[in-house]
């Protein structure tokens, strides 16, 4: 009996001791991440509804970690905001997607767009708003030419400094962008009292809405009310031609998903802008 409740025990406490350690490994490494340089970035298009042409892209983090092998954003994300890394990792993806962007810009006819993420803790950081006005000198890019994307998280604190800094990062010209928008502590509030450009639809409700009426029905629901506050829509997580068309049809400007381009790497973005122009 002895013998079986040690067992019981050692299964009911490894899986539990195995994943902090797991976790702090992850920390561990991600903070070597840098220098040794297995960062990347991959930039998904985000299309005008009934076109074949872009000029908005989201960056997304990529890590290929020597020892974990790849790691998705997902998994070491959440890590990096535990541990705080989130506010350096940060600020390596927004200087090397303005160098990016600089690049691209330089050779392309339309004004280019890049979308990044943004951290609660790192919106929060003092000063984070000149780091922006900063960067964007540093690079001669429009302000209207960077958007980042925050989360309902965020808007969640609603307190004076995060108003302040969306206040000041849109005086700049600079786009707010909401994020996974429903899935969160959705309040309808938010939305006229901080400044916003962009709602993202979810993934989810798009893809809910091939299956019923029901969820076709609330995604219309949500355009009308983006429209009718002035914001423009993005939906993500496109997968078929059936939901782009409908998307389209009911209003939807921007369409972001596998379906019309997955995430891909800088040298093939550059390739697809020069078909473009
Ligand atoms: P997100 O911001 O919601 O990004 C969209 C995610 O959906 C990306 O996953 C993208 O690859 C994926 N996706 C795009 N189109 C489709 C589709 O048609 N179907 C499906 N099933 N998925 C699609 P990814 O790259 O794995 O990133 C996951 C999350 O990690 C992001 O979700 C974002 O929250 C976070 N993340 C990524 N890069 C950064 C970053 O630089 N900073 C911060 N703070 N977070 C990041
Ligand atoms: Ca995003
Ligand atoms: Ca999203
Ligand atoms: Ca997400």
């Amino acid at each position: 009996a002895k013998q079986q409740g040690r067992n019981r025990w050692v299964c009911f406490r490894q899986p539990m001791l195995e994943r902090s350690k797991q976790l702090l490994f992850i920390d561990t490494e991600l903070k070597q991440a840098i220098v040794r340089q297995e960062l990347s970035l991959v930039y998904q298009p985000i299309y005008h509804s009934g076109t074949p042409t872009f000029t908005k892209m989201e960056a997304l983090l990529r890590w290929h970690s020597r020892s974990l092998g790849v790691v998705g954003p997902d998994r070491f994300i959440p890590v990096a905001e535990e541990s705080g890394y989130i506010v350096q990792l940060g600020h390596w993806v927004l200087e090397q997607t303005c160098q990016q962007l600089a690049l691209w810009q330089q050779s392309s006819q339309d004004l280019l767009v890049m979308s990044v993420n943004v951290s609660a803790l790192q919106l929060n950081q003092p000063g984070f708003a000149d780091v922006i006005k900063q960067l964007l000198q540093q690079y001669q890019l429009q302000p209207a030419q960077l958007e980042l994307e925050i989360t309902e998280r965020v808007l969640l604190d609603d307190s004076a400094e995060v108003s302040a800094v969306l206040q000041m990062l849109t005086a700049l010209g600079v786009q707010i962008s909401l994020d996974d928008f429903g899935t969160g502590y959705s309040s309808l509030s938010y939305l006229s009292r901080f400044p916003l450009q962009t709602l993202k639809i979810d993934r989810s409700f798009v893809q809910a809405m091939s299956d019923n009426d029901r969820s076709r029905d609330l995604v219309r629901a949500i355009v009308a009310m983006g429209q009718s506050l002035q914001l423009q829509l993005v939906a993500e997580g496109v997968e078929t031609q059936e939901q782009a068309g409908a998307l389209t049809l009911l209003g939807c400007q921007f369409l972001q998903g596998y379906y019309l381009a997955r995430p891909q790497s800088a040298d093939q973005i550059s390739q697809q802008l020069r078909q473009l122009s």
